[in-house]
């Protein structure tokens, strides 16, 4: 108890209220003891009951602070991404109130501040004087700083402040903060202000904000819903470099992101391609090759190389663009894309005769291949630092490329990042390859419509295409015919004569014939897809089924719900498939 408290003034709480009870009933002033219940302020750590106690402390006057880094803000000194953050900035600042900064605690920063017992007199200071003006011995505020305010000007207090240090020089302001939307005003805030007052500018020209991370459902995780995803426990499963490349896929400006298993197995699986993609690379390269050889010029490039190398290099620009933008979903994506779809799926096809060969062919060949492949690496690194330089190690390096002090070797992360080249840009090529593409792809969607076994070789007949369009097919036949199990590739200016079981598609205003008689069983084939289809038929009337029952729709999860009409869709996009294949091969 305080002096306040009078006789009872140094006793406990609960001794105190045992004496006044006492002291009531000693002087015949007590009517009654009952319990009554009410709310009490307890510890959050302990649990004690928490006694409200009136005390000096130390405030900030904040109003001049909070203007200037509103102001900062205002003129585009610092930028918010999403921009929309900039709001709740400006509402926090806006309503600001003085801050109290001394706090009863062991450790801190201590106010600068000292008593004189002898007169009296408060001195605060930067240094600490050595006595107070009338002699006195002083002693300092035994109070310690908020947390938040030294979290404040830890931009510059690390850097060597007050000193003007080189560092302080080189590294203030930086240029960007990434954090999260729940600090923007307890640290984020803070630091504006302090950094403005103290060291005279914005301490960061961007203020990048997270996504939050939730389940799958889009829930908040927490331990009483037991929708917890330990971040330890995922990369144990999945691998670290999966889970980074997954939250960088997911995050989408100003969306939270829902963490769902099915995304991040897929991106395992992308790191697998990765990993295999570089074995067959590795596995390509003589034991001679000590240095990663330039590619030769364009011009001595066959169109599969010159395609590839200007994607690459069309590439580094997007993912340049998406990382300026803070858009990593965008980023990711793209390189998901590029390395999958067009690098493994085409590139690493159509160079394999190539490397099979001898010579300068092979050399050739193996020369892009590493080219293309560590670029890949080098831009695909900071979302998939671990594997990305494990196999950058033992690619063959190129002189003074990743360079690190001896002892440590070569790494990725020295290594420039990689920029477009403006000799590689050829559209021609991409537009050849965008053509060939189209007519492996449709032969192949035929193969696999029409149940063609997948070792039986094909042929393929092109009639109506342009003079242009013919030549390019003939001179690139070879990678048409290797991809899509073709044993010969005609293009024929006459329309070819009408043959039983040939499969015609349109591909840009052509057409491409598949003659199939003798290879496909088509009433066979037309059994086996009205099999598929009567089975599925079945299974998606029971989705229906389910559906269409209010039971269901009130009582089931709404995840469960949401699935169900999912499988349904899909069910009916397959269905609507089978339903024109069975036509085709019926007529
Ligand atoms: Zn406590
Ligand atoms: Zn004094």
């Amino acid at each position: 108890m305080t002096p306040e408290a009078g006789p009872y003034a140094g006793q406990d709480r609960f001794t105190a209220r045992k004496a006044l009870v006492a002291r009531l009933e000693a002087e015949g002033l007590l009517v009654g003891v009952e319990d009554h219940e009410h709310a009490v302020g307890q510890c959050e750590r302990c649990s004690t009951v928490v006694e409200p106690l009136l005390s000096t402390q130390w405030f900030v006057r904040i109003d001049p602070l909070a203007k200037r880094a509103l102001q900062a803000v205002a003129d585009d000194h610092t930028r918010f991404a999403p921009e929309n953050w900039t709001r709740t900035y400006n509402e926090w600042m806006t309503n600001i109130h003085d801050w109290c900064i001394s706090r009863q605690l062991w450790w801190g920063h201590r106010i600068p501040a000292w008593y004189c017992d002898a007169c009296g007199k408060l001195h605060v200071a930067e240094e600490a004087p050595d006595a107070c003006i009338c002699g006195g011995a002083l002693r300092q505020d035994t109070d310690v700083l908020d947390t938040w305010f030294s979290s404040g000007l830890w931009p510059f207090s690390t850097l060597g402040w007050p000193d003007e240090t080189a560092d302080l020089a080189r590294y203030y302001p930086t240029s960007l903060l990434i954090t999260a939307h729940d600090i923007i005003f307890i640290w984020v805030a803070r630091m504006m202000m302090l950094g403005i007052k103290f060291a005279g500018d914005v301490p960061f020209r961007q203020v990048y904000i997270t996504s939050l991370v939730r389940d799958a459902h889009g829930r908040k995780m927490s331990k009483s819903k037991g929708n917890v995803v330990d971040p330890l426990e995922v990369m144990g499963e999945i691998g670290a470099d999966a889970f980074r490349f997954t939250l960088a896929a997911l995050a989408s400006p100003g969306m939270d992101i829902s963490l769902s298993e099915g995304r991040l197995r897929a991106y395992r699986q992308f790191i697998n391609k990765i990993w295999n993609a570089s074995r067959f690379v590795l596995m390509h390269v003589p034991d001679t090759l000590s240095e990663r050889p330039a590619p030769p010029p364009p011009e001595r490039l066959d169109v599969i190389h010159r395609w590839m190398l200007h994607r690459v290099s069309d590439l580094a620009a997007e993912i340049d663009d998406a990382l300026t933008r803070f858009r990593f979903d965008v980023a990711a994506d793209r390189l998901y894309h590029v390395f999958w779809h067009e690098y493994a799926d085409w590139y690493i096809e159509l160079v394999k005769p190539e490397l099979q060969a001898g010579g300068a062919e092979r050399e050739r060949a193996v020369a892009v291949l590493l080219e293309v492949h560590d670029r890949l690496l080098r831009l695909l690194h900071p979302f998939i630092p671990f594997v990305t330089e494990e196999v950058w190690q033992v690619l063959p390096p190129r002189a003074g490329d990743g360079a690190a002090p001896p002892e440590n070797g070569r790494t990725i992360t020295l290594s420039a990042f990689p920029a477009p080249v403006e000799t590689w840009k050829d559209v021609d090529a991409v537009a050849t390859m965008g053509l060939l593409q189209e007519v492996v792809t449709a032969v192949r969607t035929v193969r696999s419509e029409w149940g063609v076994p997948p070792a039986r070789k094909i042929e393929v007949l092109v009639h109506g295409a342009d003079a242009a369009t013919a030549a390019t097919l003939r001179g690139h036949a070879g990678h048409v015919t290797r991809l899509a199990g073709v044993a010969r590739l005609d293009v024929a200016a006459e329309a070819p004569r009408a043959e039983p079981d040939t499969v015609r598609r349109v591909v840009r205003g052509f057409e491409v014939h598949v003659p199939l008689a003798g290879i496909v069983d088509r009433r066979k084939e037309a059994d086996r897809v009205a099999r598929e289809l009567a089975r599925l038929t079945k299974q998606r009337g029971g989705l229906q089924a389910r559906l269409a029952n209010p039971a269901f729709l009130e009582r089931a999860d709404p995840d469960v719900v949401r699935d169900t009409r999912e499988q349904e869709a899909e069910a009916g996009r397959r269905q609507e498939k089978l339903e024109r294949i069975l036509a085709e091969l019926g007529s």
